[in-house]
């Protein structure tokens, strides 16, 4: 099956590539080049949602599947910061690294070395006009420093539940098997072989 991505983030994009070996996942930029969605919606499953349907418009194929994931971490001790914020959490160009240092200085600034966080994932998909979303979650802390070169975004300083190592020091085979990603991915493969 042939699915667009309507994401630039090239972590995701890696994700969502292993994580269907079986289809054909290519970006949107590939289809439509540059095209800039903007992001202005207070949940992560509008701002999902607004993605899928705005590059499903822009490529005008009624036969095509639109996937978008709207994903970011919470921090319940720092007032759930970043959350929808994530990507841009130091700024509007803000690269993984300046975000990373923003989260790691918030958190030093509050004393803590290590509080519990959680990541989100929200998969929109859209096909023949109708829009469908799913969510996932995975639980566990976030440090005050990095650890490890792995991942992408927050991975090397989050360490997940019942692990004692960061996403930036563990295989992705391991993230792969109970991340946000790939626990709202499998929901959306369930919603595509019904709609398909
Ligand atoms: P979005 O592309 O607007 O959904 O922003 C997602 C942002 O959340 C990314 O730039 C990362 O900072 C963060 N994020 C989402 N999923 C992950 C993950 O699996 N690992 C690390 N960071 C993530």
């Amino acid at each position: 099956m042939k699915i667009v991505l309507a994401s630039g983030n090239k972590g995701k994009i890696n994700e969502f590539k292993n994580l269907m070996p079986n289809d054909e996942v290519i970006a949107f930029k590939e289809l439509i080049g540059e095209f800039e969605v903007v992001e202005d919606r207070d949940t992560f499953q509008g701002n999902a949602i607004k993605k899928a349907q705005e590059i499903y418009a822009k490529i005008d194929d009624e036969n095509i599947v639109v996937i978008s994931d709207d994903s970011g971490i919470t921090v319940p001790s720092i007032n759930n910061e970043p959350g929808i914020y994530s990507a841009r959490y130091a700024g509007e160009n803000a690269s993984d690294k300046d975000n990373n240092n923003k989260l790691i200085s918030k958190l030093i600034q509050k004393g803590l070395e290590r509080t519990p966080a959680f990541y989100t994932a929200c998969i929109a998909i859209v096909y023949k006009g109708e829009t469908y979303t799913v969510h996932g979650w995975m639980h566990g802390e976030v440090l005050n420093k990095e650890i490890g070169e792995g991942g992408f975004g927050y991975d090397p300083m989050f360490i997940p539940k019942d692990y004692n190592k960061t996403l930036g020091e563990l295989p992705l085979e391991v993230k792969k098997s109970f991340s946000h990603r790939s626990k709202a991915l499998k929901l959306a493969k369930q919603v595509l072989e019904v709609i398909l």
